[in-house]
């Protein structure tokens, strides 16, 4: 929480005095910039490595994932790379009915339809089992972004590339909405191309993404939850029989936005296996 706190109320300049000041001090403990909002992330035995994003989305949507999986792969510093698969969720492309954005074993399966006036642009979830991992969607509202509001290129790529991003491991840099944007999709805004106000744009990562990447990602597993390979999430792990679309089923709240709203909740599955739950507000 101290560690979100700061990245929420600090730049990345004062970030690393700070830093620095604890090194001149000696602290014991290893502190960084970060925002991730733990230590979870796919375990993987070789890197670079590669994320499959399940391509479940409609026409409108295929542009926007793949500018996003091209967005998180492009840096020369990054770890990850993404590539897009035929969707996995068992229903007709395009098709998906609220409740279904079935996981996938082993990746990430992106989806859209019209959820419901649920209050929700996009949902991203992850499934850990202890702090890896093991399968993770990513969904998209078109109930907002067949509104005049949110039916524009930049709000679509703002959350398509945040909701993507949370998959990975990677939490917001910024949670208030009001805030100058940081050039990242990672931070909430208002103005996500920037036009409105003058400011950067959110549409894309900036290189503090791929830094945390960097940080999460630079070690290697003995065994890994990424890729096809990857021992079941679904039955004697005990993910499967959880339902977790509704609210309700999201667990407890872990943090707000902003505007007070919860923006990540945690569902404990039991037997060190856990539910994250990233709700991006629509206003
Ligand atoms: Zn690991
Ligand atoms: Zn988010």
């Amino acid at each position: 929480m101290i560690k979100s706190f700061l990245t929420n109320r600090l730049n990345r300049r004062s970030l690393i005095a700070i830093f620095a000041a604890l090194a001149v001090i000696g602290s014991g403990t290893v502190v960084y910039a970060t925002h991730s909002w733990g230590s979870y992330h796919w375990a993987q035995t070789s890197n670079p490595f590669t994320l499959k994003l399940g391509d479940n989305v409609s026409s409108i949507w295929d542009g926007y994932l793949s500018e996003a999986s091209s967005d998180w792969s492009v840096s020369s510093s990054t770890l990850l790379g993404t590539s897009i698969v035929a969707g996995g969720t068992n229903n007709t492309k395009g098709k998906l009915t609220p409740k279904n954005c079935v996981p996938t074993s082993g990746r990430v399966e992106v989806c859209n339809a019209k959820y419901g006036s649920t209050g929700w642009l996009g949902v991203a979830q992850i499934w850990a089992n202890g702090s890896h991992i093991v399968q993770g969607t990513a969904k998209m509202n078109d109930t907002y972004f067949n509104t005049q509001k949110y039916n524009t290129p930049a709000w679509r790529r703002l959350v398509m590339c945040q909701e993507v991003a949370h998959t990975f491991g990677l939490s917001h840099q910024d949670e208030n909405f009001s805030n100058i944007n940081l050039g990242t999709c990672m931070d909430y805004t208002d103005d996500p191309d920037g036009t409105i106000k003058g400011q950067l744009s959110n549409e894309h990562p900036n290189i503090h993404d791929f830094d945390q990447l960097a940080l999460i990602y630079a070690h290697l597993d003995t065994s890994a939850t990424l890729g096809a390979e990857a021992p079941s999430a679904q039955g004697k792990s005990g993910h499967a029989p959880a339902d977790v679309s509704e609210p309700g089923e999201w667990g407890r709240v872990l943090r707000r936005d902003g505007n007070g709203r919860p923006s990540h909740y945690e569902r404990d599955l039991g037997n060190g296996q856990k539910v994250f739950t990233f709700v991006f507000w629509a206003d």
